[in-house]
Formats: structure tokens, C-alpha cells, sequence
């Protein structure tokens, strides 16, 4: 099997995650009535020290869950100009919400300049879409948001009158690298959407927290978007399985992109090595054909996204051995090429 950079997505259910799904009790989610995706989303709600947990089928359907519960139609939220709920969700906030974004630029840590952000904040007046909500994301391109950034946002959103949403589809893999507890880095929002389906290697699931009303809100919505799913604690319990088990080991994912970072970096044909969690951006030379390279590399059978800027993704499915053999192949087809 190649081993698969490209994403942390790419994962397969363990045989243990297996067993678990197999032998889950369920019911019918759509009634309430499955044990397993309850237990689930009361389990990741107090892991997040939330009220409530909402499991939903995809990050794009919880953070679209999130924004419907959070504004109205003619509503606008300010959102990063690359973040995933602008970017990366195909314009459903606006398409399915008649929601307003107000994209704003990001730096390269994946932080706004809250200057900016605040002359974004539109104050009342017929001509303007009343803005409601402060989007972030944590991690962004695998970078942690500084703490000290995201309570001076907290604290702007609050005295603007704001509420916050954050895309913490990779929260775990900040909270695995700051070495703090992943309550404290949602403390200051008033939902948050994690993903079961990415580092922490579960099929399929993930999970909007929040209090009470605004979680009750966004189950409206799920069950509108088409999200409302009947026996889903199959689903629920490889999450489970996955929060259970696989949440320890992402430091190792970690020191495993460090490691090939610094290996790269010795490597001809390169410009640029960032390193942040659990990816690694590789900028190549122009003497480089990005789409010759990842022939060549899979032929080693290493599988990237060919491009300018590579990103490498280590996860649940890449071990010592795999990131060694993708270290040489790195070395090889570069001085080859
Ligand atoms: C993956 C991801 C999501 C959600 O993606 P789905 O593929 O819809 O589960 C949201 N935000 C970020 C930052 C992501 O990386």
C-alpha cells in the first residue's frame, strides 16, 4: 500500500475501531434514541467543557450548523480569507444561509490583525449586513493559535457584542502539541466544531459543541441539511474508539513531520521546510516539476498532491518505517530529478 502524505483524511478504521463499531448499541438518532451517538456527544461536550454535543456526519456540516444557529439571513460573520468555513465549504453559508461573509486576511500563523478585523465590524446602519459572529480556526495549516491572540480576539468579540465560532476541525492535534487541556483552548468560544475524521483517525463523524439552545438550534438544522442520521452509533463508536485511544499518539505524529522537515531541508531542489503539528509545507525550487516529482515519488510508493507548495501530512496510518522510506525517496528523486 503507498503511503499516503497527502492528507490526514486518508486513514482506515483500525481492527480494534472495527470491533467497536460492530458491537455498538444503537437506535434511531433521529428520535434520540441512539446510546451511542448520546454517550458521544455528551463525552466530547464535557472533554470541551460545553453544555452540548451535536454528532454530524462532516466538519463542513458542523461548521454550517454553527453558522446557521449563529445568524440570521442578511446576518455576515468574519471569517479568514483561506479558512476552511470560507474557503474550503463551497460558499454554503451564503448559498444555503443567505449569510454574509466578510472575509479578512490571515497571516502566516493563521492569525488576523484584530485591527483589521475590528474596522470590519459594521455598525448599525440599513445599508450593512449586521455582522453577528467571529469565526477562527485552530489549528490552521497545522499552525497553533497563539493563546494570548485568540483571548484578544475573545475579548474584541465580546466588546463588539460578537459571538465566536471556532473550526477546531484539528483542536486536538493543538491541544497534543501545546500540552494543554483542550477545554482551555475552547473556553473562550461559544461553539466549536472538532473532527473525529482526521488525525485521530475515525471514518467518519464530527462533533459541534455548545450550550444548550444554540446546539438545540443547530440539530434543527442538521436534520434540514440532511444530516439527521438513524442508527449512526456505528459511526459514533468508531469516534469514540478514536477519542479513546488515539488521542495520546498525535505527539507522534508530530515529532514524525518534525522529523521529515529536517530531513527535507538537506535535501537539493528545495526552497522552503515549515514545520507546524502535524504538516509539513514544502516550497520547491523552479528547477522542479511538481507533477514529475510526485510520478517519481510514487513509484517509491510515496503518494503526494503534486504542486508548487507540497503539503506532507503525517497521521494514524504512517509509521517509523513508512516516514523512513518516504525519507529516502524525498532524497533520491530529488538529486535524481
Ligand atoms: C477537514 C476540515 C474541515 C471539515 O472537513 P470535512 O471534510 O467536511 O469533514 C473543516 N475545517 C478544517 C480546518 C478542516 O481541515
Amino acid at each position: 500500500m503507498l503511503i499516503d502524505l497527502r492528507s490526514d483524511t486518508v486513514t482506515r478504521p483500525t481492527p480494534s475501531m472495527r470491533e467497536a463499531m460492530a458491537a455498538a448499541a444503537v437506535g434511531d438518532d433521529v428520535y434520540g434514541e441512539d446510546p451511542t451517538v448520546n454517550e458521544l456527544e455528551e463525552f466530547t461536550a464535557s472533554l470541551l467543557g460545553k453544555a452540548a454535543g451535536l454528532f454530524v456526519p462532516s466538519g463542513t456540516q458542523s461548521n454550517l450548523c454553527a453558522l446557521l444557529a449563529h445568524c440570521e439571513r442578511g446576518d455576515e460573520y468574519i471569517v479568514g480569507q483561506t479558512a476552511h468555513t470560507y474557503k474550503y465549504e463551497a460558499g454554503g453559508a451564503a448559498v444555503l444561509g443567505s449569510i454574509q461573509p466578510q472575509p479578512l486576511r490571515l497571516d502566516r500563523a493563521g492569525q488576523f490583525d484584530l485591527a483589521e478585523v475590528e474596522a470590519a465590524i459594521k455598525p448599525p446602519d440599513t445599508h450593512f449586513a449586521n455582522t453577528v459572529l467571529l469565526a477562527l480556526e485552530n489549528t490552521k495549516d497545522g499552525h497553533v493559535l497563539d493563546p494570548q491572540y485568540v483571548a484578544d480576539a475573545a475579548a474584541l468579540a465580546r466588546r463588539r457584542d460578537l459571538r465566536l465560532h471556532l473550526d477546531g476541525a484539528r483542536l486536538w492535534n493543538a491541544a497534543a502539541a501545546a500540552a494543554t487541556d483542550i477545554a482551555a483552548l475552547a473556553e473562550p468560544f461559544d461553539t466549536v466544531s472538532v473532527c473525529l475524521s482526521k488525525g485521530l483517525g475515525a471514518p467518519v463523524g464530527s462533533v459541534l459543541v455548545g450550550d444548550a439552545a444554540r446546539v438545540a438550534s443547530a440539530r434543527r438544522w442538521r436534520k434540514m441539511l440532511g444530516g439527521g442520521m438513524r442508527q449512526a452509533g456505528i459511526l459514533a463508536a468508531a469516534c469514540r474508539h478514536a477519542l479513546d485511544h488515539h488521542r495520546d499518539r498525535l505527539v507522534d505524529d508530530h515529532r514524525r513531520a518534525e522529523e521529515l522537515a529536517a530531513s527535507l531541508q538537506d535535501c537539493p531542489g528545495i526552497h522552503a521546510v515549515i514545520h507546524a503539528t502535524n504538516m509539513v509545507f514544502v516550497t520547491l525550487d523552479n528547477s522542479i516539476d511538481p507533477t514529475q516529482l510526485a510520478e517519481q515519488m510514487r513509484k517509491e510508493g510515496v503518494h503526494i498532491t503534486p504542486g508548487r507548495t507540497l503539503r506532507l501530512v503525517t497521521h494514524l496510518d504512517i509509521t517509523d518505517a513508512d516516514l523512513d522510506q518516504a525519507r529516502t525517496a524525498f532524497a533520491t528523486v530529488l538529486q535524481s530529478l
